[in-house]
């Protein structure tokens, strides 16, 4: 007999898919966009230009990061003009 035992990440999926994500932030990228993490199966997440969640793809996480990039450079200035 060579019953396949369930893995740890497929019990975390049915879990998932019964209770739903345990979505953390992993990522802050601006006051208003985040990246977030499942607790359970690390499944990545990420908030979207229209206000809205999606799968965290390569193409958001390129996204993010020059978003983050813009985001940083105006808080210097900003900071750099308020003192
Ligand atoms: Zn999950």
């Amino acid at each position: 007999m060579n019953k396949q035992q369930p893995t740890l990440f497929s019990f975390a999926k049915v879990y998932c898919s019964v209770f739903g994500h345990k979505l953390r932030v992993s990522k802050n990228i601006t006051n208003h966009v985040h990246e977030y993490r499942c607790k359970k199966c690390g499944m990545e997440m990420t908030d979207t230009a229209d206000g809205l969640l999606a799968r965290l793809t390569p193409k958001f996480k390129e996204t993010n990061a020059y978003l983050a990039k813009i985001h940083e450079r105006r808080k210097r200035i900003f900071l750099a003009k308020a003192s």
